[in-house]
């Protein structure tokens, strides 16, 4: 009977859960302004459903982006009339993502962790274990490590936030935060891995400590819950939020286009369709609201570092404009060091700099925000990898991408500590 059961929830799973099946992902380089714009077009051809990982941005500049079976064709004769290169980084999508489903099959059918110490980190988890990994954690370290809720995701999971305090009454704080974009699977599962190492070299690494003894850290391990929870059960590449768009079939806003800053301007859409879409309004979506309440109320935030993935980059607003920041300066050093410090680890290599003149301009997003309300050290990570598995990132690079990014955070928050203002 068990078997049995068994089975029709595999079944179940497998009857509503989209497949990838045929889909590539092509790495499309521009060669000049003319085959940039043409790329650039193609994000408004909604026919062919294309989902770019990596969005066109300058000459020379490489563009993943997933095609549908069906349309693979069609995209490429288009690309070759055009004399448009590209090449196939990723075959078969949905190869890639039995391999990933299998190891997380063969992970969980090890027993339960009953403790942190036990937990895998070197494998993907699902929403549940995570957050019965926080309420762990929370119960082994009370005199460090409390648990949170600073409100409701549309569907109406908690927003849970880690708080690592060692006393005091609303001392300067940190902010860190993963999983926005609910697809970026690496950057979870490094937001596990930092919770654990807060834990473990309190005491012990004198600069956390010397942190922890002036500052409290806060980490969102699980921003965006009601995607997440999307990846794991219904499709694998979902970015955005699960809230509805009344008159339109197309579900989410991009979380990450939602603040108030610049809303509404060039780099984000308003078509709901799109993987970038705005909201109706600024702070639209509640997993964005509830922070935007909880920086405001708590008022002490020095440092805010919000977590992506992918494309190995470090950076700094703003984003919605060209205007530079008045801490550039600071800024840019900051994250030269940073990544450097990264670096030292594996050599994975990092660009930095501010959004709009790194990636693109983007307008609504997180950290221009954050900067406009007086946050100085605001920065945004892109982990590993550059395009060979994209979100897909292989398990076996969880803890070597947490640990040469913990590097880079210490930077951060090491200077933060060093430098109050
Ligand atoms: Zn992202």
């Amino acid at each position: 009977m068990r078997v049995l059961l068994a089975f029709a929830a595999l079944f179940a799973i497998a009857l509503c859960k989209e497949t990838f099946k045929g889909n590539q992902v092509l790495r499309v380089v521009p060669k000049d302004y003319v085959q940039l714009s043409l790329v650039k077009g193609l994000e408004d051809k909604s026919e062919f459903e294309l989902d770019f990982w990596r969005d066109a941005t300058e000459v020379d500049t490489p563009v993943d982006v997933r095609v549908p079976f069906f349309s693979l064709q069609s995209v490429k004769m288009y690309l070759e009339s055009q004399g448009i290169e590209y090449s196939t980084i990723i075959e078969d999508l949905q190869v890639m993502l039995d391999m990933e489903q299998e190891e997380m099959d063969s992970a969980a059918r090890v027993a339960e962790p009953r403790n942190t110490d036990n937990f895998d980190f070197s494998r993907y988890h699902t929403i549940n274990e995570i957050y019965s990994f926080q309420d762990m954690l929370v119960a082994e370290n009370p005199n460090l490590v409390s648990k949170l809720v600073i409100g409701q995701s549309y569907q109406g999971r908690p927003l849970n936030v880690l708080k690592f305090s060692t006393g005091g009454a609303n001392r300067p704080a940190i902010w860190i935060d993963t999983g926005i974009h609910s697809r970026e699977w690496v950057t979870q599962a490094s937001g596990t891995w930092f919770a654990k190492k807060i834990v473990t070299d309190y005491g012990r690494d004198p600069a956390l400590t010397a942190i922890l003894n002036k500052m409290d850290i806060f980490l969102e391990i699980v921003t965006n819950p009601d995607g997440f929870y999307f990846t794991h059960n219904n499709n694998r590449m979902w970015r955005k939020t699960r809230s509805p768009n009344p008159g339109s079939n197309c579900v989410g806003v991009d979380p990450n286009r939602n603040w108030d800053a610049g809303f509404g301007g060039a780099g984000a859409s308003g078509n709901p369709c799109s993987e970038t879409y705005r909201g109706p309004r600024a702070h639209s979506e509640s997993e964005v609201r509830s922070i935007v309440d909880f920086v405001k109320s708590h008022g002490n935030f020095k440092a805010f570092v919000s977590i992506h993935a992918y494309s190995q980059m470090l950076l700094y607003p703003y984003g919605y404009t060209n205007t530079p920041v008045k801490d550039q300066a600071e800024l840019h050093a900051l994250a030269k060091k940073a990544i450097t410090d990264l670096a030292s680890l594996y050599g994975t290599r990092y660009r930095y700099g501010s959004i709009i003149n790194t990636i693109y301009q983007a307008s609504g997003g997180t950290i221009d925000w954050t900067y406009n309300q007086g946050i100085k050290y605001s920065y945004t990570f892109e982990l590993r990898d550059t395009g060979r598995y994209g979100f897909i990132l292989p398990a076996n690079q969880i803890i070597p991408t947490a640990r040469e990014t913990w590097l880079a955070l210490m930077t951060i928050m090491d200077h933060t500590f060093k430098n109050p203002y």
